[in-house]
């Protein structure tokens, strides 16, 4: 959450920044600014609201410099508000700062510069880091960034400018992403690769406890004892292009429609010489007496549909745990458990706790993540890299779609390794694997009967989703969609456990959405297709139900079919069809899709 960017270069640091800026701004749109060295000290304009506010403001000011820094804010300490936005500058003008974090003792840090004098202008837990930076500032910025750092409890990503050197942008990290990115032009500091990728490809990924001194010559990297650190640079992938909307009207539907080429990738990374292979055939899983999958949001809906695929597949038990409960309940693990982490960013504070927390316990952990050089990749003793590319939109689309396909080649290897599944079954199961890109491909074909049914829900106040089996932990991940992007409550629920509680909010012209993948259980579902009907609901049934009569229900059942596939992988088929209706859902209601209210993505806070 938050995005912060730091520039130093050749150029007006002002446009540059406000363009990373929009690669940010799905890490909160509560507020933006910037801050630049002017003739006269800091230039700072902040302003509440979507960047493009912060824009329009910035279209009548003359603004310029080479040094600067700039905040896309998702607010945690004090109200989005313009004074609340950062850059924070301290009250002697001589420093400003743009924070990502959480300041945990910011109240006694802040009472102890009060009594000494200092005045504060805002609510928020970042402004003390100016503060205190101005108090402990004797004209050596690094000896200030050190002491700062020793004094604040919590997490931070820092970017730092100091009146005094002017030429200077510092940057320092604890438990927050920060990446150092090295153009012709100048360099950069910023919270995710996309803010620079239009600049450059070549970055530094920094840690825990390093500085960062940029000039707009060059990168150097000191930790906190002073001393020079050497880093490895690295090159990445993604492109310019792939952080761009290239002609969509949103980054949601652009990712939607990139799944083929997502699943087909990382099938790739994991079934021939990918680099995921190794990791994959790498692990015992005899070792093993558990497995736990931990993570959070859509990642921890991954994980409840692989905890069946795990299931069927290996007969091992599987437990899926909230990262955020996990890392507070005290686990019992230890050696003998495998702790598989889901994140797309890598970057998940309630997901990286939880990875600390198993490994303090003696447990083996391996991450799933999108993000190279993210603290879940480098820190879990196994990663698996997703090849879904830069995701933007704040509901994950593509990213939990190739999270899924990485548990389930997981959980075949995993089986053939335990005897579970012999060798022929699993080249079969393999074989059937690599259909799912063109599968999820025909798909596309039905958009406009996704988009008919969508545009008849606009007024829904609630929609269900049931599903029983696979089907039910898709569902999961189908209602968690619609609520994100469209504001319609919505739960998921069970087929059979209907009965027991959600039945009863069913009226006339209730929608619920029947998930139908699993041949053994149809008619199961059917049952209960057949008991919210007869309480007056609409169902729309998606899955491969070959025998499904919608004209014999009165105009009370439509029908989407899906694509034949083996049960297991049907989640991924069923989910494309639930993130088009989502978005076409918040589409008719003209709602920010790629932002939605209150959320943000890469939830780096608490
Ligand atoms: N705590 C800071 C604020 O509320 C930064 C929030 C964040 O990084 O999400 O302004």
């Amino acid at each position: 959450m938050c995005g912060i960017i730091g520039y130093a270069g050749n150029r007006n640091a002002v446009p540059v920044i406000v363009d990373g800026l929009k690669k940010l701004e799905y890490r909160g749109y509560d507020s933006a600014g910037i801050a630049v060295f002017g003739a006269d000290g800091f230039d700072v304009v902040k302003q509440k609201g979507r960047l493009a506010a912060l824009e329009s403001r910035l279209e009548g000011s003359v603004i310029a410099g080479n040094v600067g820094i700039g905040h896309t804010r998702w607010a945690t300490h004090g109200e989005p508000s313009d004074v609340n936005s950062h850059p924070h500058v301290g009250s002697k003008s001589k420093i400003a700062i743009v924070h990502n974090g959480i300041i945990e003792n910011y109240k006694r840090l802040k009472e102890r510069l009060e009594r000494k004098g200092v005045r504060f202008v805002s609510q928020t837990d970042s402004e003390v880091i100016a503060q205190l930076a101005e108090y402990y500032y004797k004209g050596d910025l690094m000896d200030t960034v050190i002491k700062v750092s020793g004094a604040l409890e919590g997490s931070y990503a820092l970017g730092i400018m100091c009146l005094d050197e002017p030429d200077l942008l510092v940057a320092v990290r604890k438990d927050n992403p920060l990446i150092v990115g090295v153009a012709e032009h100048g360099n950069f500091i910023a919270s995710d690769v996309p803010a620079v990728l239009k600049h450059t490809n070549k970055v530094y990924y920094l840690e825990d406890g390093e500085i960062a001194v940029l000039t707009k010559d060059g990168a150097d990297f000191l930790n906190m004892d002073k001393e020079p650190l050497k880093k490895r640079l690295e090159t990445v992938s993604w492109s310019f292009d792939s952080a761009e909307k290239g002609g969509y009207p949103h980054f949601m539907l652009k990712e939607i429609m990139e799944q083929p080429k997502v699943l087909k990738d990382t099938i790739h990374s994991v079934m021939s010489n990918g680099e995921n292979k190794s990791v994959a055939d790498g692990l015992d899983i005899s070792a093993f007496d558990k497995i736990v999958i931990t993570a959070c949001g859509s990642a921890y809906n991954a994980g409840v549909v692989a905890k069946y695929v795990f299931e069927r597949l290996c007969r091992v038990s599987v437990e899926v745990e909230l990262a955020s409960e996990f890392r507070y309940k005290d686990a019992v693990i230890d050696g003998k458990t495998l702790v598989i982490l889901v994140s797309q960013s890598g970057e998940t504070a309630d997901t990286i706790a939880a990875m600390r927390e198993a490994k303090s316990k003696g447990a083996v952990t391996l991450s799933i993540v999108n993000v190279i050089g993210s603290t879940i990749a480098k820190e879990a003793d196994y990663c698996l890299l997703t090849s879904a590319g830069p995701e933007i939109a704040v509901a994950t689309t593509k990213a939990f779609s190739a999270q899924l396909v990485l548990l389930y080649v997981l959980a075949a290897r995993f089986a053939v390794k335990l005897g579970k599944l012999p060798p022929e079954s699993f080249a079969e199961l393999m074989s059937e694997f690599e259909t799912l890109p063109d599968k999820a491909k025909e798909i596309f074909e039905h958009i406009d009967l996704i988009q008919k049914h969508a545009s008849e829900c606009v007024v829904c106040k609630s929609i269900f989703f049931i599903g029983r089996n696979i089907d039910y932990a898709i569902a999961l991940e189908g209602s968690l969609k619609l609520k994100e992007i469209s504001y319609i409550h919505s739960e998921a629920y069970a087929g059979g456990e209907l009965k027991h509680g959600t039945i009863s909010l069913i009226e006339e012209d209730t929608l619920v959405v029947a998930i139908s993948n699993c041949k053994r259980l149809y008619g199961k579902i059917m049952s209960n297709v057949e008991q919210v009907i007869s309480r007056g609901a609409k169902v729309l049934l998606i899955g491969c139900c070959p025998e499904a009569e919608p004209s014999s229900y009165d105009g009370k059942l439509s029908y989407i079919g899906l694509p034949e596939i083996t049960e297991l992988f049907s989640p991924s088929l069923s989910v494309i069809v639930l993130q088009l209706f989502s978005y076409y859902v918040a589409a008719n209601k003209g709602l920010d899709i790629d932002k939605p209210r209150n959320l943000a993505k890469s939830v780096t806070v608490e």
